[in-house]
């Protein structure tokens, strides 16, 4: 009986690992966005420490903003930010699941063939955006070497996405000629791939009064569904792959310039050109982001008064009436953390104080 069990224990643990196709036992709890590229927007305070930290999930359909863990976030913590007790499966999601990262899909040895490609990548080019003054600078051309290092470690941020994230797709054919380059660290012919990479240059203001790096959590982690191109927002990269060499414009909130652009998808090129905006455009770019997502959530906020007006009064409110729960809304300061419980007690407290 117990070796009936343990074996069939052993079968559960076991997986066809995507990268080299092997039956094998997966690697637990690993990144499929590189650690050291995303960690600091992810981190509360913007340090480099891993694991510890939170943000924000902007969800355009939903009146109230998600609140996202990382591991070892402490339940006090998070009831603190979220103003209520937390509930049972949050604090499961604050110990166990991590976004970006997966538990099922890659055995250890492939993994080291990742970790190989991200120290190349860390050693010889992070630094020339991170830690090089860009001020003045909007592109930075790369040599074929540095080129192909660059292209090699983006193009595994685009094919681990796409096998462990089932909102975010590749071709067939692309998605196993990237497995191969990959699985060989193979370095040839892989700017007849069309991408561009975009550096955003994340600097602290001088009226910034925060004394550590939470700057760097303003800069976004996100896949972004849809195809040619297809997107992946990675803290300070953004990084776009083409699927067909058409090339249509996409502004993409204007981290694209219709004037230059194709210069930029480094299509059979030996170099690589890398486009630097600017920290100043860069925030204006977030805030228009920002600003859109916040549109959204006003007008979910709005829906959500007049459903609860109506079934309460049944009769629509007024323009003038929707318009004041909307600024009362606007002068609290932690209405991005409403959970929808605290949002819909809110709104019943409101419309019975203002209106009985
Ligand atoms: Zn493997």
């Amino acid at each position: 009986m117990r070796l009936y069990n343990s074996s069939q224990q052993f079968k559960k643990n076991r997986m066809k690992c995507k990268l080299c196709g092997l039956d094998k036992v997966p690697k637990s709890n690993t990144h499929y966005l590189t650690d050291f590229v995303i960690r600091t927007a992810l981190n509360e305070d913007g340090s480099k420490l891993r694991g510890k930290g939170s943000y924000w999930s902007i969800d355009p359909n939903k009146a109230t903003v998600d609140y996202k863990f990382q591991q070892e976030i402490s339940i006090p913590n998070l009831e603190n930010l979220l103003g209520r007790q937390s509930t049972e499966e949050e604090n499961l999601d604050a110990e166990e699941n991590i976004d970006f990262t997966v538990s099922d899909s890659f055995c250890q040895q492939c993994e080291d063939i990742f970790t190989k490609i991200e120290d190349e990548f860390a050693s010889k080019i992070i630094q020339k955006f991170r830690d090089t003054n860009l001020n003045g600078i909007d592109q930075i051309e790369l040599n074929k070497n540095d080129s192909q290092i660059l292209r090699l470690f983006f193009l595994l941020q685009f094919w681990r996405t796409s096998e462990c994230d089932d909102t975010f797709k590749l071709s067939k054919e692309l998605s196993e000629l990237l497995r191969n380059k990959i699985l060989e660290r193979d370095k040839e012919d892989l700017d007849k791939i069309a991408m561009s990479v975009t550096y955003l240059q994340t600097l602290k203001d001088d009226n910034d009064e925060d004394p550590g790096e939470k700057f760097k959590t303003e800069n976004m982690i996100a896949p972004v569904e849809g195809t040619n191109p297809t997107i992946i927002i990675m803290n300070d990269f953004i990084i776009q792959l083409y699927e067909n060499t058409d090339f249509p414009f996409e502004s993409f909130y204007g981290y694209n310039e219709k004037s230059n652009y194709i210069e930029f998808i480094n299509y059979e090129k030996d170099t690589f050109s890398v486009k630097i905006i600017s920290n100043d455009n860069r925030k204006k770019i977030l805030y228009k982001i920002n600003h859109k997502s916040v549109k959204h959530i006003l007008s979910n906020q709005a829906e959500l008064f007049i459903k609860k007006y109506s079934d309460k009064f049944k009769a629509q409110p007024t323009n003038e009436q929707i318009a004041g729960c909307i600024k009362k809304l606007s002068t609290i300061e932690d209405i991005m953390k409403f959970s929808e419980e605290k949002l819909n007690s809110f709104m019943t407290e409101y419309i019975d104080k203002t209106y009985m």
